[in-house]
């Protein structure tokens, strides 16, 4: 089993690289692909790992787009940890970041909960700094019970506290990853929009706009969510991925390879994956 999604502390998960990556070689898993937000700040670490576990460990990231008004993330599997250009794409999504978060503290300070940069930085381990973190410290200061609370009350996308970024478009996204060597993939279509939403149609405008695969299999799909994806993939010949989205102890009960128990992730997906980024085509 492999596993292509997954978060360290170097944005909003809660191991550390090397940790993940023993975690990785404990579950047994052919190969494992760290796909931090916006950053490859964990890869070096991650990637000097290797000598000591028998799982792959691959490089990749997760960034965020905007797909009809709303919030589409895409990963940027087997990117070039090394490609200077991408690096400086990264830093300037993370300045976008860091401008949503000062106006988010601002905004959050207006609706009677004021925390500084420091208390949400305290929260994190590394200078990346996520919602996961403002809702820890919302919780810190006594402002939500607890950090899930924070969430619902405050910082949800729908919720008054919250300051969207300005984000990529899926094209640019995908030209970003592409430039860099790495395949990009429309990640866990169906937390975007589930039944009901006319997937055929919206996907073959992502593959028009250069994503060239999907995430068939994730941590938090019901088995028919499962099969609806895998299936989509391959009626569009697009390349089928999969992976847990592990986060730590950010999302309790997720477990890097298995999810919440039933997620499998077969090896040949991988194969494919690389063929992909051979040729840019997939058959
Ligand atoms: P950011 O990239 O700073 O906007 O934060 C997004 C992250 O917050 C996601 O990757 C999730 O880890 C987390 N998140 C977003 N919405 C929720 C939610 N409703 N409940 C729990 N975590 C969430
Ligand atoms: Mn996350
Ligand atoms: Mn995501
Ligand atoms: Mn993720």
């Amino acid at each position: 089993m492999i596993d292509l999604h997954c978060h360290t502390l170097h944005s909003d998960g809660t191991d550390t690289p090397e940790a993940l990556a023993l975690l990785g070689d404990e579950a047994r898993l052919t190969a494992l692909c760290l796909t931090d937000h916006d950053t490859l700040g964990g890869i070096p670490a991650f990637l000097a790992m290797q000598p000591r576990v028998k799982t792959r460990l691959l490089a990749g990231t997760e960034l965020s787009c905007r797909f009809l008004g709303r919030s589409l993330h895409v990963l940027g599997l087997l990117v070039d940890p090394a490609d200077a250009r991408f690096q400086a794409r990264l830093e300037e999504l993370r300045g976008r970041r860091e401008d949503r978060n000062r106006r988010m503290i601002l905004r959050l300070a207006e609706l009677g909960c004021p925390i500084t940069h420091e208390e949400v930085q305290a929260q994190a381990g590394t200078p990346l700094l996520s919602r996961v973190h403002f809702a820890k410290a919302l919780a810190a200061r006594g402002f939500v019970r607890r950090a899930p609370e924070a969430f619902e009350r405050l910082i949800g996308d729908d919720c008054p506290g919250f300051v969207p970024r300005e984000e990529l478009s899926p094209a640019e996204a995908a030209r970003w990853i592409r430039e860099a060597g790495g395949v990009p993939v429309v990640a866990h279509p169906g937390r975007f929009a589930g039944g009901g939403f006319r997937w055929d149609e919206a996907m073959r405008d992502l593959q028009a706009e250069g994503l060239e695969g999907l995430e068939g299999y994730y941590g938090e799909y019901r088995a028919a969510e499962q099969k609806y994806f895998v299936a989509l993939g391959q009626r569009l010949s697009m390349v089928v991925t999969g992976g847990s989205d592990y986060h730590g102890t950010h999302k309790p009960g997720l477990r890097l390879g298995s999810g919440r128990g039933g997620l499998k992730v077969p090896d040949d997906l991988l194969e494919k994956l690389e063929t992909q980024q051979r040729l840019g085509t997939y058959r």
